[in-house]
């Protein structure tokens, strides 16, 4: 502490699987570091997803950096055994965590970023934003929503199928998210799955494994000059987990289209047809939750920050980790995480004069 002030060579933003991955190769780079987490314990935006959400890619392609996650007896890993495997990554790299820390603001400083906290201010030649996505959940305009007296939820606030059962329940949304909680949903209530285009349902084959190596190879072809492969399958695409395939037996995943309106006890459909629902479950993803850098001027108008390789462009002492596509190919994946975190690590401490290399 200098003068009520914490300096530090580099501070990560947010200690989520984005934030622990950083930390692990800056911790084997010998950094001096710490990672601030909004959180009051670990496994950053795991412990809020639905009860009976699993990965969507087996234990031996979700693990972090040095320590395979261990592997789990009935196929998929389970939220929970995703949030132990994040707690123990923690401590068993001895990653400094400080928890609950939030970061408010991050203003330019001599030679350096401020870093300013509910808990005081940090200094840091370089910073890493790594908060992910789960902060800002979306729920897009649609008219009447007021004054409809049923119940909304986003699905960052669902939990499980129990609490609808015998109701008349819409599920909004055409991504895995919306997929997964129709499918259990559907079993106590009666749905209707909303979508604005037809969903995009992979091959039963085909599961999380295979979209990384996709993401993968199309990153090592862009790399090469190549024009990208246009092979089907993306990460937003619907993997057909077994719950999926379930209720495409009972015949339950057919869509329809956005309804227009809001009543005061369901909605009305672009034909003027009004139908009475229970419930809307909002499946419509996240927006970056970038407040924290609202006042450093990289901002763009979509709320991202313009990158380069994961370096904000407007701002050399930021970079950008675990977003999504655009801070780094599958970077919001377990699987895609270590090759994008070792990248943004070893560009950080050159930028910094740190120590050369943060290994493989
Ligand atoms: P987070 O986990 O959101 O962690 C960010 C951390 O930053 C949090 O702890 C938060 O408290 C902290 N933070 C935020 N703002 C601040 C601030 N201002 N100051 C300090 N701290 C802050 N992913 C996979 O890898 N494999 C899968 O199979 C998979 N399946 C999925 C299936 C479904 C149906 C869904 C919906 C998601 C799935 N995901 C999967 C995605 C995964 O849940 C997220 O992408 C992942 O949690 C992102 O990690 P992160 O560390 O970047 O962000």
């Amino acid at each position: 502490m200098t003068g009520g002030q914490v300096v530090r060579d580099v501070v990560v933003i947010g200690g989520g699987q984005s934030g622990l991955a950083a930390g692990y190769f800056l911790r084997r780079a010998n950094t001096d570091f710490e990672i601030l987490d909004a959180h009051d314990r670990p496994g950053g935006a795991w412990p809020d997803a639905w009860d009976s959400l699993k990965l969507f890619s087996p234990a031996q392609t979700s693990s972090l950096p040095g320590w395979p996650m261990p592997p789990t007896a009935g196929g998929y890993p389970t939220r929970d055994h995703v949030v132990d495997y994040l707690s123990a990554y923690e401590q068993r790299y001895g990653l400094p965590v400080q928890r609950p820390v939030r970061v408010k603001d991050v203003l330019r400083a001599t030679h350096a970023l401020s870093v300013r906290t509910d808990r005081g201010i940090w200094l840091a030649k370089a910073v890493i934003s790594a908060t992910g996505g789960a902060g800002q959940p979306f729920i897009p305009p649609v008219s009447g929503r007021m004054m409809f007296r049923g119940r909304q939820l986003h699905s960052s606030a669902y939990r499980s199928p129990d609490e609808f059962a015998g109701q008349s329940v819409l599920v909004v949304g055409g991504g895995n998210s919306g997929a997964q909680i129709l499918a259990e949903v559907s079993k106590v209530a009666a749905t209707a799955w909303v979508t604005t285009e037809q969903p995009r349902f992979l091959p039963d084959d085909v599961d999380g494994r295979v979209l990384f190596e996709r993401a993968t190879a199309r990153v090592r072809a862009e790399l090469d000059g190549h024009a990208p492969e246009a092979e089907p399958g993306s990460l937003g695409d619907i993997v057909m987990v077994p719950a999926l395939r379930e209720a495409r037996e009972r015949g339950v995943l057919g869509t329809v289209l956005p309804f227009s309106r809001f009543t005061h006890d369901g909605v009305m459909w672009p034909d003027g047809t009004r139908v009475a629902v229970d419930a809307v479950i909002w499946c419509t993803g996240f927006r970056p939750a970038l407040g924290h850098l609202s006042h450093l001027g990289v901002l763009e108008a979509d709320g991202r920050v313009a990158v380069r390789q994961g370096r904000a462009v407007r701002q050399p002492r930021l970079w950008m980790l675990g977003y999504g596509e655009w801070t780094g190919a599958a970077s919001a994946t377990l699987a895609g995480i270590t090759r994008n975190a070792r990248d943004t690590v070893q560009a950080v401490l050159q930028s910094i004069g740190g120590v050369e290399g943060a290994g493989p």
